[in-house]
């Protein structure tokens, strides 16, 4: 089903786009967790990490190497940065169409929080 990223690929919502290709968009989370949240979503509508396939393989090569080139233009590579996929109920997935985030700007802290 489709979800609110659809909508942004869709340009039928607005969203703080900072990079776009014919397979990735990317777009600042609207309630940012790091001083960089950035989402990373396939133009594909994967419900979950658990949904993909090799025929997905592309989608999921275009995420990194977005990512890589995100991450150079927001100049966080050499710092670091982290990546999250949440999956399902337990991950604590609210919408499933998969996604990174991409969180920087700061020293991050430990990886996990309960
Ligand atoms: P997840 O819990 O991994 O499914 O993450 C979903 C993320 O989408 C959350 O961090 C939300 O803040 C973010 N989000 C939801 N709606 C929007 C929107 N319209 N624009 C930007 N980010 C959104």
């Amino acid at each position: 089903m489709a979800t609110i990223f659809t909508k942004i690929i869709n340009k039928e919502i607005p969203a703080s786009i900072i990079f776009e290709n014919d397979k990735v968009i990317a777009f600042k989370d609207i309630n940012p967790i790091a001083p960089i949240h950035i989402l990373v979503v396939p133009k594909k509508e994967i419900p979950t990490l658990n949904d993909i396939t090799a025929e997905d393989s592309d989608y999921l090569i275009a995420m990194y190497l977005a990512i890589k080139d995100i991450a150079i233009s927001l100049n966080i590579s050499e710092n670091g940065y982290r990546l999250i996929t949440n999956c399902n109920s337990y991950g604590g997935q609210e919408v499933f169409h998969l996604h990174f985030h991409l969180l920087g700007g700061k020293k991050l802290g430990p990886m996990l929080s309960f």
